[in-house]
């Protein structure tokens, strides 16, 4: 990660959110010599960069891949080459429901990159410095943060409302600035009710995130002598279907389990149309749409039906981060450059260089 300037007088900041932006973010501010302390709603680090363990190997069930296009994210990657490896896809375009399909236009394209064993354990591994304490910064998992507040106890800083597990009720105190690295209707609603920040809630306005239906599918039986031809021989494929996007094969990443598994993503409208749904329903109508596609109309040996409902931006707010500098709050995430990992990466990482 590039080198921040040393800040002369170090603060403590809270960054809310363990995905890509926010641990970049966590990162690069205890680089210039800043306390963090790192609140996550979830078990674990890894945001929509998450893995999904069967008994039959993992899914990655929310990013598939990354691309790397800027020179930063290309640098801060060199600190542990060994966590990343190149995904020699061979995708096809599926043009119609009969399983039709269309080569990739040869020609230049980015490298996709996925990291070693699960698309969480890079994010895992950034994060670990920041839990183990060696660098004066802690990690709360399973802590919703549902309202800033000013500090109870000093009113020139913030304390934070969390909803820790079983609902258990919590307060972080003591914070010189507060990072909301969260989807924009989370930081929206985190805003809303702190009744904070109204110029940056206003701009939140602009921006639009498309929910996505994801089936995660496994097949043991395709291993057994004879089944070698099981389904299509493709990789992946994106699709013109009117119920899915795209759909991968799970073994076919560098050194996972050779376990026959699908990921498969809904469109993003057909999502939106569903989204309320029982997952039993949407698992039955996607394994429909995935016979289509593929062929494949064994049954699976596990299914399970996961809801993003902020999956992708679909409208970026067209600046790197938000930032009402004189109350020392901040917000970053994805959905200020994009819907890339690349872009959560930068706008953390611009936020954390204009905060520090
Ligand atoms: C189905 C799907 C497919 C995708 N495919 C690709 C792809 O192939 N390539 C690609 O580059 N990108 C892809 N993306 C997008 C990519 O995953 C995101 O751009 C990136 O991971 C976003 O990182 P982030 O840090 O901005 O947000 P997130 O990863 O969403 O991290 C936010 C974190 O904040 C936590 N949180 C939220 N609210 C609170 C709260 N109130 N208190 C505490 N914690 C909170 C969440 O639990 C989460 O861990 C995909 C996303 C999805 C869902």
């Amino acid at each position: 990660m590039p080198h921040p300037k040393i800040s002369p007088a170090p603060r403590h900041m809270a960054v809310v959110g363990a995905g890509m932006a926010g641990v970049t973010c966590a990162r690069t501010l205890v680089q210039a010599g800043h306390r963090v302390t790192l609140i996550e709603k979830s078990r674990g680090a890894g945001g929509r960069m998450a893995t999904r363990h069967s008994d039959f190997g993992g899914f990655d069930h929310g990013a598939q891949f990354f691309t790397v296009r800027d020179a930063r994210f290309h640098q801060a990657l060199q600190v542990h080459p060994e966590l990343i490896v190149p995904w020699q896809v061979n995708t096809v375009r599926v043009l119609d429901m009969l399983g039709q399909t269309m080569a990739t236009a040869p020609g230049p394209r980015d490298v996709r990159w996925v990291p070693v064993g699960g698309m969480n354990t890079l994010i895992k591994r950034w994060a670990q410095p920041l839990a183990d304490g060696s660098l004066g910064s802690q990690t709360l998992l399973e802590a919703r943060v549902t309202a800033i507040e000013k500090d109870a106890l000093d009113a020139t800083r913030w304390q934070l409302q969390l909803d820790g597990p079983e609902g258990a009720q919590q307060v972080a105190s003591g914070f010189d600035a507060v990072v909301l690295a969260i989807p924009h209707p989370q930081a929206d609603e985190v805003l809303r009710a702190s009744q904070l920040a109204p110029a940056l809630q206003k701009k939140l306005a602009s921006v639009q995130v498309a929910p996505c239906w994801t089936l995660l599918i496994a097949f043991p039986q395709a291993m057994q002598p004879g089944l070698e031809t099981f389904g299509p021989r493709w990789h992946a494929a994106s699709s013109d279907h009117h119920r899915i996007r795209w759909v991968a094969r799970e073994p076919s990443k560098p050194g996972r389990s050779p376990i026959e598994r699908w990921t498969i993503q809904a469109c993003p409208q057909w999502s939106a149309e569903h989204l309320e749904d029982d997952a039993e329903r949407v698992k039955a109508k996607l394994l429909k749409g995935f016979a289509e596609i593929t062929g494949i109309r064994a049954t699976p040996a596990f299914a399970a039906a996961h809801r993003w409902r902020y999956a992708q931006t679909t409208r970026p707010l067209g600046q790197a981060y938000l930032l009402d500098a004189q109350a020392g709050i901040g917000l970053c995430g994805d959905w200020c450059l994009g819907n890339r990992v690349e872009s959560a990466f930068l706008s953390g990482l611009e936020l954390a260089l204009a905060v520090a």
